[in-house]
Formats: structure tokens, C-alpha cells, sequence
């Protein structure tokens, strides 16, 4: 059935930027709509212990996107389940068609779409998706109990896969392509003093390789970057943790973007390149991507959006003066 919605402000994604511009709108009493998308409270749904969350010396990333749904709807924010396949950001009012058959429209536009697992590319990855490749332990670990397993990346999200797969796994191999790691200090003591894990530096993943009766992994072959020696590392999992980028499917060809697509906003601000449309969070983030940072920035795309939405109203009072 298609039917069509109007809202003053449509908040598109449901992580800490949409949930929290949802608590402020409302507060506004905007009567906001926000539409969750396919991943209902983002990629800390995908994590497990979070730290540095103020208020929590410890919280689950799930548990925390609950109490934040939770608490956007309490301040009167309209939650839907459904997800935005195309964005019309030409005419006014905006018009954002759903899954469900609903185009919703609106009069301002939160975008906080938030950023998914890059992939390094290789078709043996690709081919073994779901058979032992994955981007996300959390959602694949418990498959991997008292197996031997690697994890590529240097950041924050491969040490903590690294750390929280030794849960499972009798062996985790962290394959870094530099001697160095990206992540935070205390994560990288944790990674060091676990007699589970071995970093192998100075490697890339070459290949991933494996049988296709039944379909699963059996190893890896990585590279030295420096000599290019191979080596084949044997291992039944591979995650992959090499960083995000910007969910921008719906806007990269209508709002300016930068840093390989994140969309561009006005400095202290998250004013976009089309009036009336805001974004916030990992989508246009490509310096912090935490999930405070995240917060604050819903916070200010809903002040932003009030303003707006009170500023087209006093025009148009004066113009029917
Ligand atoms: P990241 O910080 O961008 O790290 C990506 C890692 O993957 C880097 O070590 C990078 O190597 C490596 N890499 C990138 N492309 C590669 C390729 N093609 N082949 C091999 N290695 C490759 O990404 P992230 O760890 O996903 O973190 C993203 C953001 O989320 C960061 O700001 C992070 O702090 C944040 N985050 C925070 C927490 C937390 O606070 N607890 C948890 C997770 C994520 P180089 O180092 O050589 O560039």
C-alpha cells in the first residue's frame, strides 16, 4: 500500500546522530519522523563493550542503542521501520520514497545515514563472504570456537574484533600492513598482553583461500610489503576491519561531498549544500566517527533544523502580510 506522510523534519538513520537530533526535535516540538533504515540503531548494534560513552564506564553497544530509541520516542519522536531508497531534494517539499510504499515529506532533512565496513576487494573475498569472510565478529564469532582465525586492519574496530574474537577462537592473527597500530592506547595494551593473539606486521592480504565443497575458508596467503615474500597462513575465519566509509548512496550525486564522500558541511555547522538539509554523524564525519561526536552532531542538526524551519516560517508570515 503507498501512502505519503508529512513531517516537519524527517530524520533519515537511527544512530546516535538520528536518535539523538529525534530527543531534540521533539523537544522542539518539531513532531519529528525518524525513519531507522536497515540496521535499527547502527554499527554500535555490531560492537559489544563500550567505553567511552560518558555516563557508562561500560555499556553493550546494543543495550545502548535501545535506551537511546527508548528515549527519542519517550520525547515524543516518531519511529518507523522502514528504509529510504531514493531522496528527492529538488523541490520543496523534500521527498523521501521508503521500502514500505510510503514517500514521506518533509520540510527539513536530518541525514545521518552513518558509514558501513569497507572491504579490501579481493574476489576470493568476496567469494567466500558468508563462508568465513566477514566484517563484523560480533554478528560471526561464535561460529569460529576453537579455531584458528585472522583479523586484517591497524584501527580501533580490528583490535577490538581481534580482542573479542579470542573469546571464541584458539588463535587470532592480526595482519597489519604497517608495524604500527592505528587504535587507541589502552586497546593496544589489552591486544599485547593477550597470549591469544600474534600481530604479523608489514602484511597484506593477497588471497583468501578455501574449498568449495563444502564452501568455507581453509587459509590465508598474505604478503610482505616490503620484500613481497608470501607466506599462507592456515585459518578458518577472516575478518576484515579496515575502516568505514560514508553511507552516502542517497545523496552523492546531489550534495556535495569530499574525502572520498563524505558530505560536505558548513564549518561548525551541519548545514549542507541545500538548505534545509542537515547531516550529522559518520556520514559527514571523517575526523572522529565516535559515537559521542555522533551525538553532538544530531544535536546540533535538530537546533539547526528549528531554526530553519522558524526562519521559512517568518518569511513566509511576512510575505502574506
Ligand atoms: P580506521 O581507524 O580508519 O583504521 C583502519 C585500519 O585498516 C588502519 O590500520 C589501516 O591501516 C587499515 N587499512 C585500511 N585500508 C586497508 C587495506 N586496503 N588493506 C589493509 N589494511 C588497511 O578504521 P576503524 O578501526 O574501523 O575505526 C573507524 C573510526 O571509528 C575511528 O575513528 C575509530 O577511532 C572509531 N572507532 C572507535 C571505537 C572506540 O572508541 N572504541 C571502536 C571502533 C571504531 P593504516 O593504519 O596503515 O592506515
Amino acid at each position: 500500500m503507498s501512502d505519503t506522510r508529512h513531517t516537519r523534519v524527517l530524520i533519515i538513520g537511527s544512530g546516535p546522530a538520528g536518535y539523538t537530533a529525534g530527543v531534540y526535535a521533539s523537544r522542539a516540538m518539531l513532531e519529528p519522523i525518524l525513519v531507522q533504515g536497515l540496521e535499527p540503531g547502527g554499527q554500535l548494534t555490531t560492537t559489544t563493550e563500550v567505553e567511552n560513552w560518558p555516563g557508562d564506564t561500560e555499556v553493550q553497544g546494543p543495550d545502548l542503542m535501545v535506551r537511546m530509541e527508548a528515549h527519542a520516542k519517550a520525547m515524543g519522536c516518531e519511529i518507523i521501520g522502514d528504509y529510504i531508497q531514493s531522496l528527492d531534494l529538488d523541490s520543496r517539499p523534500f521527498q523521501a520514497h521508503g521500502d514500505s510504499g510510503t514517500t514521506y515529506t518533509a520540510d527539513a532533512v536530518i541525514l545521518a545515514t552513518g558509514a558501513y565496513a569497507k572491504w579490501i576487494g579481493l574476489p576470493s573475498e568476496d567469494a567466500f563472504k558468508g563462508f568465513g569472510v566477514s566484517a563484523c565478529a560480533t554478528c560471526d564469532g561464535f561460529f569460529y570456537r576453537g579455531q584458528e582465525i585472522v583479523v586484517i586492519g591497524g584501527g580501533n574496530t580490528a583490535v577490538e574484533e581481534a580482542l573479542f574474537l579470542t573469546n571464541f577462537a584458539s588463535k587470532v592473527t592480526l595482519i597489519h600492513r604497517r608495524d604500527e597500530l592505528r587504535a587507541e592506547k589502552i586497546l593496544q595494551d589489552r591486544l599485547f598482553k593477550n597470549p591469544k593473539i600474534e600481530p604479523l606486521w608489514f602484511h597484506e592480504l593477497e588471497e583468501v583461500v578455501g574449498t568449495d565443497n563444502p564452501k568455507g575458508v581453509e587459509g590465508v596467503r598474505v604478503k610482505h610489503t616490503k620484500t613481497g615474500e608470501i607466506t599462507e597462513i592456515p585459518c578458518k575465519g577472516v575478518f576484515v576491519a579496515i575502516g568505514h566509509a560514508p553511507a552516502n548512496d542517497l545523496v552523492k550525486d546531489k550534495l556535495e561531498t569530499h574525502m572520498g564522500g563524505y558530505v560536505v558541511t558548513k564549518p561548525d555547522s551541519t548545514e549542507t549544500s541545500i538548505p534545509g538539509v542537515f547531516a550529522a554523524g559518520d556520514l559527514t564525519d571523517h575526523k572522529y566517527r565516535q559515537a559521542v561526536t555522533s551525538a553532538g552532531m544530531g544535536c546540533m542538526a535538530a537546533l539547526e533544523a528549528e531554526r530553519f524551519l522558524a526562519e521559512q516560517e517568518d518569511t513566509a508570515g511576512l510575505a502574506a502580510q
